[in-house]
């Protein structure tokens, strides 16, 4: 099986026998050309007409009512969960699977995360599993829900949407509705991925996108903030980019606020990948069908496919093995042979700084991370055979 897989991926890459990584940005369109702008007319940091257009082509994108470039994810996460009112000393309920950055993000932010179990198909924040906490460990107050053991503020949920699949957002959104709970989203792998015709990042208050050199846009380093609520993406640009009252000479600032802006440069990167978005996802959705076709045969692997209702952009195809040796045979067979594959996160609860913080059993969570892998799944645009 293995052999026929790894002749399949080569095949599909045009890569007879060098490397092939999970993941490589494809720079096919304009992307030098508007770098070199850059640096010809020298904005290249704060100030600049491609942040600008890269938060235009977002908005437009993903349908949000705003669109706020960030420096990077992580820092958007910890901007959201500030900007919906989380503060320190309070709890944020989260998922153990997830990429550490959603729980630093809560940590940034000030305050604790919780980390509660996965549901087994989408691999998200199980809404079931949220849904026992709240009941069991939480009771509402005047200002939201409060841990009944020690009084902390339960700030905000923060589920995220694992691989580009949609996790169960519409029932987290309900309870987190029924509870006064702010939603946030941590939509960071989930660029081009809707629900029922809806982008992934706009079932909440705000969600959070990432262009890591790994995701499916890549802005070098980069995050985007986007939200319904156009008062609350005005704040969000105020508050992410020093907090300065507009004025043609003076420094008046009105609030602690942060440093988060997208440099010029960045966002140059981020027009050129977003003018060819389309072709991109188209790829990478190539991609998934054949895996898709190709593990419909196997016995011992089952490919994780989008939800009911998600049209997912297939960030990271995967996976799941039979067991955990199968698992690993898989991972140690494809990196010897030059085919990068990866599991899933260590489970947060699995890390040392957030070993005391599992909000349930996690069970769902381990053997996911014990099954799963990551296959290449970056586009081929611009270098189809
Ligand atoms: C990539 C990623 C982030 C944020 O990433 P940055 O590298 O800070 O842009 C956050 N959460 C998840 C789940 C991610 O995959």
């Amino acid at each position: 099986m293995l052999d026929r897989f790894a002749a399949l991926v080569r095949r599909f890459y045009s890569e007879p026998k060098g490397p092939i990584p999970l993941h490589a940005p494809v720079f096919a369109g304009k992307e030098k050309e508007y770098l070199c702008r850059c640096v010809d007319t020298t904005f290249v940091s704060s100030v600049g007409e491609y942040v600008t257009r890269f938060e235009d082509m977002l908005r437009e994108f993903s349908g949000a009512a705003a669109a706020v470039a960030v420096v990077n994810g992580t820092c958007g996460l910890t901007a959201a969960l500030g900007l919906v009112g989380v503060r320190p000393g309070e709890v944020v309920l989260t998922q153990a699977l997830t990429f550490v950055a959603t729980a630093n993000a809560v940590r940034h932010a000030g305050a604790e995360p919780v980390f509660l179990d996965s549901d087994p198909d989408t691999l998200g924040m199980s809404p079931d599993a949220l849904r026992a906490f709240l009941d069991a460990k939480a009771e509402s107050g005047p200002d939201g829900p409060r841990l009944r053991a020690d009084g902390r503020r339960i700030a905000a949920c923060l589920p995220m949407h694992v691989l580009g699949h949609a996790c169960r957002i519409r029932e987290i959104a309900a309870l987190c509705q029924e509870w006064r709970i702010p939603l946030v989203e941590d939509a960071a792998e989930a660029l081009g991925s809707t629900l029922d015709g809806r982008h992934l990042g706009l079932f909440g208050r705000i969600g959070v996108l990432s262009f890591n050199g790994n995701k499916t846009v890549t802005t070098g380093g980069g995050g985007m903030l986007l939200t319904n609520d156009p008062e609350l993406g005005a704040r969000a640009k105020r508050l992410t980019a020093t907090a300065k009252r507009p004025h043609p000479w003076e420094f008046f600032h009105d609030e602690t606020a942060w440093n988060y802006r997208m440099p010029n440069v960045n966002a140059a990167l981020g027009c050129a990948q977003m003018e060819r978005i389309e072709d991109i996802l188209a790829d990478k959705r190539d991609v998934a069908a054949a895996y898709r076709e190709f593990f419909a045969n196997e016995a011992d692997m089952e490919f994780v496919d989008q939800p009911e209702g998600c049209r997912s952009n297939f960030w990271l195809c995967s996976v799941r093995a039979g067991s955990r040796a199968a698992r690993d045979a898989m991972l140690e067979w494809t990196n010897a042979h030059g085919i990068a594959t990866r599991p899933l996160w260590r489970l947060m609860t699995d890390l040392p700084m957030y070993a005391g913080n599992a909000g349930d059993d996690l069970d769902a969570a381990r053997e996911a991370v014990e099954r799963v892998v990551s296959l290449p799944s970056g586009p081929r645009w611009g270098k189809r055979p």
